[in-house]
């Protein structure tokens, strides 16, 4: 498999995909090696996920030079998101031991009850490549910390960033028969649905996922999907400084060009400050800086896969035929790799693919609102329900539009934003299950009741 420079066209490297057989050899070994992880206490499996954060830590420039070769984001962003992972390891040691201590439900009387939470034992981890570092930690981490193996496979377009991160697991402690990487694309995936693993944790598309959950369901296994979004923020007419709210959603749109699960993707404005916070937004955007990932200030980099620019093109093109306004880009960039110009569409109608489908690049559509009732209307017309953004100076009418938005993760004056602490959690076409929080670590265990008498 050639792994493809998207900002240069270049290749960066060459990896051989792992045939069927690899992948059961695979799987055996580590279905052989899961009893003894799990028969270790809970502690000397946390102290090797922490010596693993450490490794992380000492090669932040190497992995991010690496990272960023692979897939393209800017790499002061590649730096933030391994450095920044690193709280995933701090929020396993503050919550692992409480989450999956036993629970002595019932402590007196002639029958005391307790529920003892027991690994799945093992599970596949089918992952995405816009944040491998963030999503493969909220998936096999707990894993492995709960007394799991992982058979990990990363995406086709991060495969030397997944073995890296294999090697620091191994170096860090994690046995190899406990943490094992499958290299390859939708054939290899293919190849762990048709395993009897014991669940299946998948980030990337809806469409990819709701075929991982329909194709192993006969399995009665659990399955966590963390899948894509159309994330709206909404701007009311009592925000203090228009000015910094501009700036902020243009930061949730352009972050990590545009390709995040939780990328504001539609942007919802009161009439009162509509003209205003157009001005601002667009002025905003155009001091991000577009060009080569590894050059110091530059915020928009190329797009890592060279098919979303048809995607988006058709998208702005729709957009642009039914009367919608380009205010700025607009068209792929001319030259070497997979840029396309920071755009911004207005005059859009809450139909349009702009509006509907996950754009995954830097590109927004901006609609003008009457008020509240209007906005939260239109914020949930849409199939996914990942995360929703609600921009006032009013903590409770925040509070009441946050209350009737149906999605997984509501901010107040924020957007873009994951805390470990919290659920990450989709609703409807954005996924099933959660990963992070302390429901999130449970989501790799299951519980036995035990009831004891005499
Ligand atoms: P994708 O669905 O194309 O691929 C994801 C993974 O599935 C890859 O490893 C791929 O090789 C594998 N795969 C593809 N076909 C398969 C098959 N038939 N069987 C088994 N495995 C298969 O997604 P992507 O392009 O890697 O990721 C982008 C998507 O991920 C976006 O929609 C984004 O919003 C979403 N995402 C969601 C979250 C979240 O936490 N909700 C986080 C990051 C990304």
């Amino acid at each position: 498999m050639k792994i493809i420079n998207p900002a240069t066209e270049e290749l960066v490297g060459e990896v051989a995909v792992d045939s069927t057989e690899a992948i059961k050899f695979k799987y055996e070994n580590i279905r052989a090696g899961q009893a003894a992880w799990a028969a270790k206490p809970l502690q000397e499996r946390l102290d090797i996920i922490v010596k693993f954060g450490e490794i992380v830590d000492q090669h932040v420039d190497r992995l991010a030079a690496l990272l960023t070769a692979e897939m393209g984001k800017p790499v002061w962003q590649a730096a933030g998101e391994i450095k920044g992972a690193k709280n995933r390891v701090k929020f396993l040691v503050d919550l692992a031991e409480k989450t999956l201590a036993e629970d002595f439900v019932t402590p007196e009387g002639a029958t005391k009850e307790k529920i003892v939470y027991e690994p799945l034992g093992v599970i596949g981890n089918i992952s995405a490549w816009n944040y491998p570092y963030n999503v493969g930690y909220n998936v096999y981490l707990p894993a492995l910390v709960a007394g799991n193996a992982v058979l990990y496979k990363p995406s086709e377009y991060t495969a030397l960033t997944g073995i890296e991160m294999a090697k620091m697991l191994w170096e860090a402690g994690v046995p190899e028969d406990v943490f094992q990487v499958v290299i390859g694309g939708k054939e290899a995936g293919q190849t762990m649905l048709d395993l009897p693993l014991d669940g299946y944790f998948f980030t990337g598309s809806y469409r990819t996922g709701k075929h991982i959950a329909q194709t192993v369901a006969h399995k009665l296994v659990p399955v966590g999907l963390e899948l894509g979004g159309k994330d709206p923020l909404y701007v009311a007419e009592d925000v203090a400084d228009v000015a910094n709210v501009a700036a902020a959603a243009a930061e949730g749109v352009f972050y990590n060009t545009g390709q995040s699960c939780c990328a504001v993707e539609r942007i919802y404005v009161n009439e009162k400050v509509y003209d205003q916070f157009i001005t601002s937004f667009v002025e905003e955007t155009k001091k991000l800086k577009s060009g080569s990932p590894m050059e110091e200030g530059v915020w928009i980099g190329p797009l890592t896969r060279p098919e979303q620019i048809d995607v988006i093109q058709q998208q702005v093109d729709d957009a642009v035929s039914k009367g919608g306004k380009l205010l700025l880009g607009g068209k792929k960039m001319e030259g070497k790799g997979y840029y396309y110009e920071p755009t911004v569409v207005v005059d859009v109608t809450n139909d349009m693919p702009i509006m509907q489908e996950e754009s995954f690049g830097p590109v927004i559509g901006i609609m003008k609102v009457s008020g509240d009732e209007e906005a939260v209307k239109l914020m949930n017309d849409t199939e996914y329900g990942l995360t929703a953004a609600v921009y006032t100076q009013s903590k409770e009418r925040a509070e009441k539009m946050m209350a009737k938005l149906n999605a997984g993760t509501v901010y107040w004056n924020c957007c873009d934003r994951v805390s470990p602490y919290t659920p990450w959690s989709g609703r409807k076409n954005s996924g099933m299950g959660s990963t992070l929080s302390h429901i999130g670590i449970r989501a790799f265990v299951q519980p036995k009741a035990y009831h004891l008498r005499g």
